[in-house]
């Protein structure tokens, strides 16, 4: 927690919670949900939609600029700076009219570069915060993609929200949370702050604790999570919404965790860490080992004229190094992603000395 960039909204050693109804319904919603959220000192922003991009035409697509109004309240009354979503620049400049506080692009809308550059076109010269939630589709490049073209826009304070990717199978969660590609933008834009969206994650507001928990756990910098006076009778995405006293629940649950240990227990760690590091070296000692044996075999083909790739065999291999992972207790699946990763750069290998494209 504490990204290196200076977000002056985020707090310290705490994640900043963002909450709010999904939409805008009326001004009585807005304004008596932003006042009962208020109560709760976590709550740092309010967040509500105004345009709402909507999957399928005929359900309710947001009130639309009349509902800044009642953003405004929020700000004045109540005393929450605000976030709303925009995705063209008309939304651009009515928020920016409004003096919402924080803006934030969709999924839907930052997998699309045309509409992603429109709206960095219309804030330059303007440093107002943004927030970049990830596109539907598991291409981190897209969402760095983003964030990149408002940077180059000037826009200095830039947050990037994780929403999880849609799925055409039925699953638990409304969409895949892919967590790796959060850590991926991570890795590659450290002082970017990364908050968690567990309730589109989810679609479900029985799960959103857990998922919240997990984006702690990872070292997310904050939560946004959809929050309403009455979630089933809300007038978009009324499964994954919680009260603002769930809220209160769900926030007394979470354990926020330090990401660098005290001194006085460091040497611990450090002592664990060593002993990975020299398994890794052993791993990959290995692992080179095995890459010699698969290009012998290489040569073996070649003289023999046989194929790569022999299916019994690899069913074989796999097979038994799943029932022996899980004798050792690993999961199947990680077994296979790892021998279906060993097992593709031997073929490659493999093809390339078989073809005389490289000498061993
Ligand atoms: C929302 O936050 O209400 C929303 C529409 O989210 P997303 O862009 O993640 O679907
Ligand atoms: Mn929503």
């Amino acid at each position: 927690m504490g990204r290196k960039q200076e977000w002056s909204l985020l707090p310290d050693n705490q994640p900043l919670i963002i909450a709010g109804p999904c939409s805008a319904e009326s001004e009585n919603q807005v304004i008596e949900t932003a006042k009962r959220l208020k109560e709760d000192h976590r709550v740092n922003v309010y967040r509500a939609g105004v345009w709402k991009p909507r999957t399928r035409p005929g359900s309710f697509e947001g009130h639309g600029s009349i509902a800044l109004e009642w953003l405004k309240s929020v700000k004045s009354e109540v005393g929450l700076p605000v976030t709303i979503e925009v995705a063209n620049v008309k939304h651009v400049y009515e928020s920016l009219k409004a003096g919402i506080d924080i803006l934030w692009i969709g999924a839907r809308t930052t997998a699309n570069p045309f509409a992603v550059q429109e709206i960095a076109d219309a804030l330059k010269g303007v440093d107002v915060p943004v927030m970049v939630k990830n596109p539907v589709n598991p291409d981190v490049a897209l969402w760095m993609g983003a964030i990149e073209r408002l940077q180059k826009s000037g826009i200095s304070n830039i947050g990037a929200i994780h929403r999880g990717v849609s799925q055409f199978k039925e699953s638990t969660y409304r969409n895949k949370p892919e967590w790796q590609m959060a850590i991926r933008l991570r890795e590659n834009m450290p002082d970017i702050p990364l908050i968690n969206d567990p309730s589109h994650i989810t679609g479900n507001r029985e799960l959103v604790y857990s998922i919240a928990q997990t984006a702690l756990d990872l070292n997310f910098d904050g939560l946004m999570i959809e929050t309403h006076p009455d979630p089933d009778n809300a007038w978009s995405d009324a499964a994954q919404q919680v009260t603002p006293q769930q809220l209160k629940l769900i926030l007394d649950r979470l354990i926020i965790r330090k990401e660098v240990a005290p001194e006085e227990v460091a040497k611990n760690i450090d002592e664990l860490r060593e002993s990975i590091n020299y398994i890794d070296d052993q791993i990959l000692e290995l692992l080179k080992y095995r890459m010699n044996v698969s290009e012998d075999i290489a040569l073996f083909k070649q003289a023999n004229n046989l194929t790569i790739f022999q299916e019994d065999r690899w069913n074989e291999l796999l097979r038994k190094n799943k029932v022996k992972g899980s004798e050792l207790g690993m999961k199947a699946t990680f077994i296979s992603k790892i021998y279906h990763a060993i097992h593709q750069e031997s073929i490659d290998r493999q093809s390339k000395i078989i073809n005389n494209e490289i000498k061993v």
